[in-house]
């Protein structure tokens, strides 16, 4: 039987730079996007031998700022994986999408592409904190295009959503769960805001930065999360991962296969992928990409202990945790006494999963399983 593979698609363009955001993306004209495109098109083509083995299950194009393609440019990029590996009509096909630049023309050709997930990066429902995050949109654009989305049949939507901004406060942060929630969407992810090297809200925002005292302390951080999960929860969101919640049956089946290791191939710069215990990682230059250079950064097969390892720090960032093997006990048995005994991990059944308190510290409880 052929193993189940996750497809995801990188899109580096974004409108402008965010001042928090390190992700790999920035601006770009026409010209370099369309390029780009018929490179990504290459690069499908000749990972063509895979279908042979691996049958798609979830397509994803992130970014960046995928929806800056036009209708013809996905509508391309979803035909060559069609033609290649075949997308059944079960299949779960993502697109991650920015307020401010959707159209209900655009809507209408992703849906024809073969699109069935919209994928929003909100963020906040607070034009202040939009703007001070260096986001394109305001909360009203926003829902302008939310209305789009739904009128155009998309009936998957994801919104993203950040907390522990510059200057939030707790009611704050719940007005945009309230907000956000009343539109009832499929699912929401929530992240607290990462204050990443290099990113202008680094220099101003860095632990001893000028603005430091800014930002909602630890305390505040900590209850904004606890409200997070309340919140979404009394709403009929079921959280399913550390920071993911979603509507019963909607939970994200592209995310949920990077947690459970099924095999993934991914396109595009800087692009990672996992196919047969082997870890590959897209080189990151986009004018060598452009040129047809195309090159891996890394090949990295992994040993026993490196697959071990992963199953269990991504598994346990699920709710339903991992399935306890022989494998895992013999392994891992001292590490789960010692955290059951801290209630930092339990036994469900056949399976461990991290306690509520085992999620709130979860760095230090999944770094135990790291075995050296
Ligand atoms: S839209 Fe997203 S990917 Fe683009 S710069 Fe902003 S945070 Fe980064």
């Amino acid at each position: 039987m052929k193993k189940k593979l996750g497809i995801y698609i990188h899109i580096p363009f974004c409108v402008r730079k965010c001042a928090y955001c390190d992700f790999l993306s920035a601006p770009a004209g026409e010209e370099t996007r369309q390029r780009y495109v018929e490179r990504l098109l290459e690069e499908i083509r000749g990972a063509g031998n895979l279908s042979s083995t691996h049958r798609t299950a979830t397509v994803f194009l992130g970014g960046g700022t995928p929806s800056l393609l036009t209708g013809a440019q996905m509508d391309s990029i979803l035909e060559t994986v069609d033609q290649v590996f075949g997308i059944p009509a079960e299949a779960e096909v993502t697109a991650e999408s920015n307020p401010g630049t959707l159209t209900e023309e655009k809507l209408r050709a992703y849906r024809q592409a073969g699109i069935n997930r919209l994928s929003m990066g909100l963020q906040s429902a607070d034009n202040r904190e939009l703007q001070a995050l260096g986001r394109i949109h305001t909360w009203e654009q926003f829902q302008e295009n939310y209305e789009l989305v739904r009128k155009t049949g998309f009936s998957n939507v994801n919104i993203d959503l950040m907390s522990a901004l510059p200057g939030q406060t707790r009611e704050g942060w719940l007005s945009t769960l309230k907000k956000v929630t009343a539109l009832e969407p499929e699912h929401i992810s929530a992240y607290s805001l990462i204050i990443e090297e290099g990113t202008p809200f680094y220099e101003k925002y860095r632990v001893d930065g000028p603005c430091e005292k800014e930002l909602p302390g630890e305390e505040l951080d900590r209850i904004m999360y606890e409200d997070t999960k309340a919140y979404l929860h009394k709403k009929g969101y079921e959280r399913y991962e550390i920071s993911n919640y979603a509507k019963a049956g909607y939970e994200c089946r592209h995310n949920l296969s990077y947690w459970e290791r099924t095999d993934y191939k991914g396109f595009g710069i800087g692009a990672a992928s996992l196919v047969d215990g082997v870890r590959y990682q897209n080189a990151t230059v986009l004018e060598s990409y452009l040129k047809g250079t195309f090159r891996y950064e890394s090949v990295e097969p992994l040993n026993e202990q490196e697959i071990l390892e992963e199953t269990m720090f991504l598994g346990l960032r699920k709710m339903e945790g991992v399935r306890l093997t022989d494998r895992i006990r013999s392994n891992y048995g001292d590490v789960i006494r010692e955290l059951t005994e801290e209630r930092l991990l339990e036994q469900r059944g056949e399976r461990i999963c991290l306690t509520d308190r085992g999620i709130d510290v979860s760095n230090y409880a999944l770094a135990k399983f790291l075995l050296d």
